[in-house]
Formats: structure tokens, sequence, C-alpha cells
């Protein structure tokens, strides 16, 4: 076979402790995941079904630098703890990303029953950390974004409304999960947004670190 003209390079993930890297396949995420954020987004506590959206997996950002989109007045931090799907849909590891979304393109979309691609799964939009290699479902642990040194996300991953092996279920349910996919699975309260120059840290205890420049 011969192609007509050269394929784009494939995106590959850095793993923690080996230069092998990850071969990363789809990007999956979960909206309204925990309790605080769906009520500073306007909706009501509870314990509806999990829904997903995904952004292409060229999304991905690896250097640390997120040029502020276009056509946007209003993109927001979201920090979420990452899952990576090794073979036979068992957990591979963790890492910890930035879903950011323009905002104001997400709310006319709402109102107007669009969909969110415009708003989620644009360029440069998932920033993630290295993938820490956890073969087994990580139960609690803190989950922080600080912008220009202040705290502005915190939460524990134990509050999440449908946890890591819930999400697992039920977007294979939707989808054939394939080994290489990664969970973006839902934000705490305290998202807001981001100008250029911008610098945002966040984490999740015990499994990464990631620094990200707004540019
Ligand atoms: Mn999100």
């Amino acid at each position: 076979m011969s192609l007509a003209f050269s394929a784009l390079e494939p995106v590959t993930l850095p793993i923690a402790g080996t230069d092998a890297r990850f071969p990363l396949h789809r990007i999956y995420c979960v909206g309204r995941n925990y309790n605080d954020h769906v009520v500073e987004m306007g909706g009501v506590a509870g314990r509806d079904p999990p829904f997903f959206f995904s952004k292409p997996n060229d999304a991905i950002v690896l250097d640390g630098k997120f040029p502020y989109p276009a056509m946007s007045a209003d993109v927001h931090h979201e920090v979420e703890l990452v899952v990576a799907l090794g073979p036979e849909t068992k957990i591979f590891g963790y890492a910890v990303g930035i879903d950011f979304t323009r905002r104001d393109l997400q709310g006319e979309a709402k109102k107007l029953g669009r969909a969110w691609d415009t708003a989620k799964a644009f360029d440069f939009s998932a920033p993630v950390s290295a993938i820490m290699p956890a073969p087994q479902a990580l139960e609690k642990a803190a989950i922080w974004l600080d912008v220009n040194g202040t705290r502005r996300q915190q939460g524990d991953v134990s509050q999440m409304i449908w946890n890591v092996q819930e999400i697992i279920a039920a977007l294979g349910q939707y989808f054939i999960l394939r080994p290489g996919d990664i969970i973006f699975t839902g934000t705490p309260a305290g998202v807001g947004p981001v100008q250029r120059g911008d610098r945002l840290t966040c984490g999740i205890e015990g499994v990464a670190e990631l620094a990200v420049t707004v540019t």
C-alpha cells in the first residue's frame, strides 16, 4: 500500500519511570462528575447517569504551553483525573490533565441544542502529565489547581459521582474501548477563566503534577 501523502506522527504520551511511550488512541471525557461543579454550573446535585464527549487525540499538549484559542473570550480551566486504559480494558495508569473549555461557546451550544465540539474539542485543549502506571482503582486522592499561585480548584477524587470503574463500565456501553484510550473523569468546583500569561499548576496527590502557561 502506498500513501498519497505522509501520515501524521502517532500521538504518544510519556510514562513515568520508563522510556516506553503510551500509544494514544482516543480521548473521552465525562461531563458533570462532581456535585460541587454541577451546582456551580447551575445544575442540581444528584446522580444522573454519566454523559460523555470527546476530544481528538492530537489535542494533547505535552510541552506545557497552551495557546489561547481564537473565537473565544472566556476560556476556562478544568483540572481532572485522567485514566489510561491498557489491553483488555484494564487500567494502565493515571495522569492529571486540564480539560480546557471555551465556556462562551459551550453556553451558546447548550442554549441552541448544538454540539460541543468547538467548545471542547479544539486544538491544544488537552494538556496532560506523564502517566503513572497504577493498574488498580484510585479511591482517594486530593486534586487541585492553582492560577499564578492562587488555589482555584480543590477537591478529592473520592467526591466523583461516578467512580473510575463505573465510568469505564458506562463508557463501554457506548463505545468499543481500546488499549490507548484515555478518559478525563470530570472536574471539581472552582473552574474559571484564564488569560494570556497565566501560569497554571495542578496535581493529583500521589499521581502527578502538571504546569501549563497560557501563551
Ligand atoms: Mn471537564
